[in-house]
């Protein structure tokens, strides 16, 4: 049977084991809020997917939907100080 010529250092042996290490492959930092998130998904956190929001409600829509839910919010929703927060921005 065949056997080592010599012992493995400790050296050695840790050296061969730094390459024994897990990866966590396929995240991305989010553009929008910074998490860690999946490539190519929607944010679980902030809703946005390609700089553009996505999330209504907890249902996936069309950035185009979203703007036009929160024009409709802002109306409803006292509207002298929202006038003024309007022109200051
Ligand atoms: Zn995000």
């Amino acid at each position: 049977m065949a056997v080592p010529q010599r012992r493995i250092s400790k050296t050695r042996k840790r050296l061969r084991r730094t390459h024994f290490k897990l990866e966590v492959s396929g995240l991305v930092t989010c553009p929008q809020c910074g998490e860690m998130i999946k490539s190519h998904r929607v944010c679980p956190k902030c809703g946005y997917y390609a700089g553009k929001a996505t999330y209504l409600n907890g249902k996936v829509v069309k950035a185009e939907q979203v703007k036009k839910a929160e024009n409709a919010g802002k109306k409803s929703t006292r509207k002298a100080p929202a006038k003024k927060a309007e022109k200051a921005e």
